[in-house]
């Protein structure tokens, strides 16, 4: 199905604000994800690389190429309540010095964390080698789908799923935990550099006092709808919401295939009116001063 006709107006379309590239742990380049975009009629995509921005300059330019516009954005890891969270950070300065030595020192993290990750599955005899992920990886800020990948191609598993379960998931013998903010860190940088924070897949999260620490931290919206929700999920999400006036979301979290059972760009799409609530804050934000208590 496509989203959207090209000859209605971008309003009347819909929106994905919740994409990957190979920047991080996407499969498709910023080109192919916006020719994809533009290909079903998307009237915008948010691109959400994790910890990453390096995406950004190109996919705006694939944007304007295209006709499709971009909201650019960073998804933040986090720990909350003993659990990963994950924050959208969308309309930051992401030209601004500091953001991006922070998201540098990230990007360095996360090839130590990886590096210690193969140590380990070295030290369990996996013929695993750091190079074979740095080509997974192919210059991205690296993932564990990348050191899955390079454990797939050394035949150490027999699928990716597998590594994730007997290796490299959480509490598996190989994981190594990464450098994460706390959700108020998260929550003041973005709004330090005059972004919006959304609290990216909420329904997923196994313990209730993370997304209520989110919440807590001054989070601006909810995505209430992703592909790991259930329709009670999404009324949940929708209802808390309600109650605490925050604004909603929703994507389809793409990685171009690389994950199981992967949902494809556009399949979960809302209304451009989320985007332009998203966007009206921002303004908003930006007209206030730069503040972090501000707006
Ligand atoms: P990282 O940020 O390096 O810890 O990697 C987390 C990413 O790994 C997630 O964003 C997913 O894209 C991917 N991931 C997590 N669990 C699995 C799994 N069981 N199978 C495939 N991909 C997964
Ligand atoms: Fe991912
Ligand atoms: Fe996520
Ligand atoms: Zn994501």
């Amino acid at each position: 199905m496509r989203p959207g006709d090209p000859r209605l107006a971008p309003e009347d379309r819909l929106v994905d604000l919740h994409a990957h590239t190979c920047f991080s742990d996407g499969l498709f380049t910023p080109e192919q994800l916006v020719e994809r975009a533009r290909w079903l009629g998307l009237a915008a995509v948010g691109v959400t690389d994790h910890d990453t921005t390096a995406g950004l300059e190109r996919a705006l330019a694939a944007g304007r190429r295209h006709g499709v516009e971009i909201a650019p954005g960073v998804e933040m890891s986090c720990t909350a309540d003993g659990v990963d969270v994950h924050i959208l950070g969308y309309y930051l300065d992401f030209e601004d010095a500091e953001l991006l030595a922070f998201f540098r020192r990230l990007f360095e993290a996360r090839e130590q964390r990886a590096r210690s990750m193969v140590e380990k599955m070295q030290a369990l005899g996996l013929a695993v080698d750091w190079q074979g992920v740095a080509r997974a990886a192919g210059g991205a800020a690296v993932g564990r789908p990348h050191v899955a990948q390079a454990m797939l191609e050394a035949k150490v598993v027999g699928s990716i799923e597998e590594a994730f379960q007997r290796w490299i998931g959480f509490d598996a013998p190989a994981y190594v935990p990464k450098y994460r903010l706390s959700p108020e860190e998260a929550v003041e940088f973005i709004r330090r550099h005059r972004g919006v924070a959304i609290v990216a897949h909420p329904g997923i999260y196994r313990r209730e006092g993370a997304l209520f620490a989110t919440i807590a931290a001054g989070i601006d919206g909810l995505e209430a709808w992703h592909p790991d929700h259930s329709p009670g999920d999404t009324d949940r999400m929708l209802e808390l919401a309600r109650k605490n006036r925050l604004l909603v979301t929703g994507g389809g979290d793409c990685h171009g295939g690389r994950k199981k059972g992967q949902i494809y760009l556009g399949e979960v799409a809302v209304s451009y009116n989320y985007l332009a609530a998203l966007k009206r804050l921002s303004r908003r934000r930006r007209a206030a001063g730069s503040g972090p208590n501000e707006g």
